[in-house]
């Protein structure tokens, strides 16, 4: 009986929000306070997306959030906004520890919402304090970060679980002043070896405990999670992405895709960027890391000034880079998505004492993602240089264009090897240009002779620069 009543609640809030969702409501119905909405349209953010249409009204009613959220959907603000004006009501209050924890799996996506967040309060002008942890720091500087303490703790799992194992944090007092907890990209928390840091805190969060988890897919481990974290037994799972590719990909993105040779692939990334065939800024993703710094070693013989972004470039150059990108201060970022490459299969499965070894055998940061979460603004295009393994891959990489209301395009350079994926991809997206603008068709700006026409500098250059013709490049490839 019980579960019954409390089904049909569900069915109808879910009818009222999916209605409210379709709404063109403004952040002012939606109950925003007036100094977030003052500081949004500062950003130049003048209407709510649907995901925070749907899910700023439950969270500031005080319900326990499941979202999916597609990345570049809005979602970080979806959440934000909510908690700030949670937050602004009782400014002064006497703590003994951050009202709000803000989970994230990665390093680069806590710096991401660590500036979102002090933005928003420096342009509200509350006094509000933040702190951002990362696990490069000592014992020390954690409890000098927690002093105050301060409002908001933005971290990785692990960090919260050092704090607590290293007597930073007191279980007491996260249970006497928790009032919000939010996993953000919460599909990944898992995969990145956070279970154990996850159980080692989940005890102390209060029952009064406001939960959000926002998460790209749905997935059994946002099921454990979900057993895991959320008290409340109003659990709304938000409607905005469904399984089926219109809700994924957005359909401002054209996906583009070109045959090409394995050992012609820096050429015809030359070709395409050299006769400006795409609209910048343009972020390419590799799937090793080696080949990342060839490309930007050969583009820049071209004029072609990138960057390149890995996880084993030390955190402060990673943030640094970002920071400059999306300040417009170059326009090409080529970034190893480390989850597509051999590397990661070889690396052993995830866990604490793994994510140690990985680190130590790869040099790799564990704690960085390029594909999931982080906000590279202004993205036009998105290049494959190399294609993901899985349209999981894809789908997420593609998400780095056409964010919130924005427009975008995609290549993909398909290799024979690589045919396998096109044709999954082509599976899922669909190739038939007449069914819709979400799918995934043959580049027609780049002629054979175009390329070919490049090929003989593009040969010296290459030979200048790593000793051997592309040809040989590829044999010495793995
Ligand atoms: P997110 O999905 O949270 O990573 O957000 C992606 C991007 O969308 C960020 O650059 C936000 O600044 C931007 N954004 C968030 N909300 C809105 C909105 N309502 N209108 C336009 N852009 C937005």
């Amino acid at each position: 009986m019980a579960a019954t009543t409390t089904e049909n609640i569900l069915k109808e809030t879910m009818q009222r929000y999916e209605e409210d969702a379709s709404d063109d409501k403004s952040f002012e119905e939606l109950g925003v306070d007036a100094r977030l909405i003052r500081a949004l349209l500062k950003k130049g953010i003048d209407k709510p997306t649907p995901i925070q249409r749907v899910a700023i009204p439950l969270i500031l009613e005080g319900k326990d959030v499941v979202a999916r959220a597609k990345t570049g959907s809005g979602k970080t603000f979806a959440y934000l906004l909510p908690m700030l004006q949670k937050l602004f009501a009782n400014v002064d209050r006497k703590k003994q520890a951050p009202n709000a924890f803000v989970l994230v799996p990665t390093r680069e996506l806590c710096q991401q919402v660590y500036i979102e967040v002090v933005s928003l309060i420096e342009l509200c002008r509350v006094q509000l304090k933040v702190a951002q942890l990362n696990s490069n720091m000592q014992a020390s500087d954690l409890r000098a970060a927690l002093t105050g303490p301060p409002d908001i703790l933005i971290s990785t799992p692990a960090c919260l679980a050092k704090c607590l194992f290293d007597g930073v944090l007191q279980p007491a007092s996260i249970n006497a002043t928790l009032e919000t907890l939010i996993l953000d990209e919460a599909d990944l928390l898992l995969s990145y070896g956070y279970e154990n840091d996850i159980k080692s805190f989940t005890p102390h969060v209060p029952r009064s405990c406001q939960c959000l988890l926002m998460s790209a897919t749905s997935s059994t481990d946002v099921d454990k999670l979900k057993k895991l974290i959320l008290h409340n037994p109003f659990i709304l799972t938000l409607p905005e992405v469904g399984n089926n590719k219109d809700d994924v990909i957005p359909k401002n993105v054209q996906q583009f895709w070109i045959s090409c040779p394995a050992n012609d692939k820096l050429l015809y990334t030359l070709a395409v960027l050299k006769l400006e065939l795409v609209q910048k800024k343009v972020l390419i993703f590799t799937n090793d890391i080696d080949m990342s710094f060839r490309l930007k070693l050969f583009l820049e013989k071209f004029g072609i000034k990138s960057a390149v972004l890995n996880a084993e470039l030390p955190q402060n150059s990673r943030l640094h880079i970002l920071e400059e990108f999306n300040a417009g201060l170059f326009d090409y970022l080529i970034a190893t998505d480390v989850s597509q490459s051999k590397e990661k299969d070889e690396a052993p499965k995830e866990g604490k004492g793994s994510r140690k070894s990985r680190k130590h055998k790869l040099k790799l940061d564990s704690e960085f993602g390029v594909v999931r979460g982080i906000d590279f603004k202004n993205v036009f295009t998105v290049i494959n240089f190399d294609m993901p393994r899985s349209v999981a891959g894809y789908v997420h990489r593609i998400g780095r264009t056409g964010r919130a209301y924005s427009s975008g395009a995609s290549i993909s350079l398909v290799s024979t090897d690589e045919m396998e994926t096109l044709e999954e991809v082509k599976a899922f997206v669909g190739d038939d240009e007449n069914k819709g603008s979400n799918t995934i068709v043959e580049f027609p700006f780049l002629t054979k002779n175009a390329v070919e026409s490049l090929r003989y500098r593009a040969e010296v250059i290459y030979h200048f620069l790593f000793s051997f013709t592309l040809e040989e490049k590829t044999c010495k490839q793995p």
